[in-house]
């Protein structure tokens, strides 16, 4: 593409996208509601860098996870080393609680984190590069009343953002006590039909036939439907969690279905797996997937804490959501003359000092001007700043919204914007 003077036109990066202001509001709201509600929850932020050593992810996500094979935005950058754009977010966080001993301090620890992540495979339709994810973790809780309770929260999150129709699924994927004996079994079930499967899955069928459960392949799936099920495998200490786990489930009101074949996509979960779906033209979507990962901490050479948490797509969430926008609030500021504009913008500044916005536009106009331009604009008050009202002191207020006019000083007239801002947004 080519620019006025033939310049090269630069483009956003492909699978990247820009958040304009007309969409911005939408993830301003989101963002500070997840943020409000996780702090009624004792959640704290933890802001962790975008770059990561790749061997942090290679190590967290288990080397034949699809995430490490082929969708890590991986480079090498001018010192030699490599690093990866992060394509999660848990991984970080139990570097940084190693890192900085976090785990000294009482527990358990309850972490949240809302922004980018990346991952380099073909850009699809809603699939981005960069895309953006609300992230809760908790480390140093062992009693199921946790995964209940982070599960209590998300719906929380979801229903105050206006997202409906949604269900939960749960599944126990076991520990290291229990999960090799149901390997074996899944194995040999999934290599006596290995012709049948897909290229993908004939490769899974010896290295990880779990992730089997994941292939959208439909002939897969049919054959994945007949295979052992994780939940009759469970050691006695897995059955007891994930027991206790569905009765709080039922005390907090969640109805939830047992689903055996939701394995998540990685690697490191333990007991406790689930997703929140959303069913939009019939195809089921999941909008919020987590789980717990008591052995990670310490596979990361950390000390002994077990670890669950959740992550929720921000576009996700944004295309199933209903937010009301409050419409925008301000001054427009309809002066005649240089002296005038110079009063103008005396009390604009001090009216911003009383938490007004204003806008006070550099162009001369004349007065019917003024209140087209406001009116196209979307002004909610029209302050008048003529001869007149300079000599007075006191100045024309209008209300475009409901035709009406008010006279007074400014501090007067601050205070009838701040009184309708009140009661109409209570
Ligand atoms: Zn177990
Ligand atoms: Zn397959």
């Amino acid at each position: 593409m080519s620019g006025e003077q033939g310049k090269k036109v630069i483009s956003a990066i492909k699978g990247t996208k820009d958040i304009l202001p007309s969409e911005v509001r939408l993830w301003q709201i989101a963002e500070a509601t997840a943020r409000e509600i996780f702090e009624l929850y004792g959640y704290r932020e933890l802001r962790a860098p975008v770059i990561e050593p790749t061997e942090l992810f290679e190590r967290g996500t288990g080397a034949s996870s699809d995430i490490v094979t082929k969708e890590m935005y991986t480079f090498t950058d001018k010192g030699g080393r490599s690093i990866t754009l992060r394509p999660e977010y848990t991984p970080s966080v139990v570097r940084a609680i190693i890192e900085h001993r976090l785990d000294l301090q009482p527990q358990p620890l309850r972490f949240y984190y809302i922004g980018p992540m990346f991952r380099y495979d073909r850009p699809q339709k809603g699939r981005y590069r960069q895309f953006h994810q609300i992230d809760i973790e908790v480390f140093g809780e062992k009693d199921p009343a946790i995964d209940a309770e982070i599960l209590e929260m998300a719906h929380r999150l979801l229903s105050s953002l206006g997202v409906t129709g949604v269900f939960t699924l749960v599944n126990s994927v076991g520990c290291k006590k229990c999960r090799p004996a149901y390997g074996q079994k899944l194995r040999e079930a999934a290599l006596a039909v290995k012709e049948q499967l897909c290229p993908d899955c004939q490769r899974k069928s010896e290295l990880n036939p779990l992730r089997i459960f994941d292939c959208k392949v439909e002939s897969c799936r049919a054959l994945a439907a007949g295979f052992p099920r994780i939940t009759d495998f469970l050691c006695e200490e897995c059955r007891e969690h994930f027991k206790k786990f569905r009765e709080y489930l039922d005390l907090y009101g969640i109805s939830y279905r047992v689903e055996p074949t939701l394995v998540r996509g990685l690697d490191y979960y333990t007991k406790t797996a689930f997703e929140i779906v959303t069913e939009e033209a019939g195809a089921q979507n999941a909008i919020c997937g987590g789980g717990r990962y008591d052995d990670m901490v310490r596979e990361f050479g950390g000390p002994d804490l077990c670890g669950i948490g959740f992550a929720m797509g921000v576009e996700r969430l944004l295309s199933v959501a209903r937010i009301k926008v409050p419409e925008r609030s301000f001054v427009y500021f309809a002066y005649l003359g240089e002296e005038a504009k110079k009063e103008s913008l005396k009390l604009a500044r001090n009216l911003r000092s009383e938490g007004i916005e204003c806008l006070v536009e550099f162009k001369e106009r004349k007065m019917k001007d003024h209140f087209s331009r406001a009116n196209k604009l979307g002004a909610e008050w029209v302050l008048i700043v003529g001869e007149d009202e300079l000599r007075k002191g006191k100045f024309q207020l209008k209300d475009m919204t409901k035709a009406r006019q008010f006279e007074g000083s400014l501090i007067e007239l601050a205070s009838i914007i701040k009184g309708k801002k009140i009661l109409e947004t209570g």
